[in-house]
């Protein structure tokens, strides 16, 4: 169970969504199998448990859904990185380039303090832009990113060398070529 093959076999890969060429990496079926949602928990837990963070912050929309059960978990509070025009307060915005266009994601100007040490979460890392831009909102709030997680890397694009190459640690359980 506690193999990262276990979680491997219990993510579904959906040829051509959304759109033709992309082979579209489906956690949801890991999500509906208690075990499976137990043991990724547990994976989260017991890496992050003994570490010195003050809040976890979670990628819209599948990052909600992990960061929010590893938040109570760790007995620490939980932030949501939007996509833009979704939350109501005063917002921070970061601009990244997606392979046509554009996206933006926000988080509210008082999400977190100077200071704070916070754990960034997202279901995947692609070319690893969602995730730089989480960063990047967060630290021009005055936090550490301690680390950037996510259940599944898809190596094959680049996203977790460049991150590592500028300076966040990352911790992934599952790669796909
Ligand atoms: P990146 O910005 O690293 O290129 O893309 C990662 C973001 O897009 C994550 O927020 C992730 O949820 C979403 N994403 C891109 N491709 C996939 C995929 O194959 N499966 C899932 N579950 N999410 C994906």
């Amino acid at each position: 169970l506690f193999d990262p093959a276990y979680l491997r076999d219990r993510i579904r890969t959906v040829p051509d969504w959304p759109e033709p060429g992309v082979q579209f990496r489906d956690i949801t079926p890991l999500l509906q199998d208690p075990k499976s949602l137990r043991v990724l928990v547990e994976h989260f837990v017991f890496r992050y448990m003994d570490q010195k963070i003050d809040l976890v912050a979670g990628i819209d929309a599948r990052g909600f859904i992990i960061g929010s059960i590893l938040a109570h978990q760790l007995g620490l509070g939980f932030v949501p990185i939007r996509k833009k025009g979704k939350l109501p307060f005063t917002t921070i915005a970061e601009e990244y380039e997606l392979e046509y266009g554009s996206a933006t994601v926000e988080v509210h100007a008082d999400a977190c303090k100077q200071g704070d040490r916070v754990l960034l979460i997202d279901d995947l890392i692609a070319t690893g832009g969602t995730m730089m831009a989480g960063r990047k909102l967060l630290e021009r709030l005055g936090a550490t990113v301690v680390e950037g997680c996510a259940i599944v890397d898809l190596p094959e694009l680049g996203g977790s060398q460049l991150l590592r190459d500028s300076g966040l640690p990352l911790f992934t359980l599952v790669d796909f070529a």
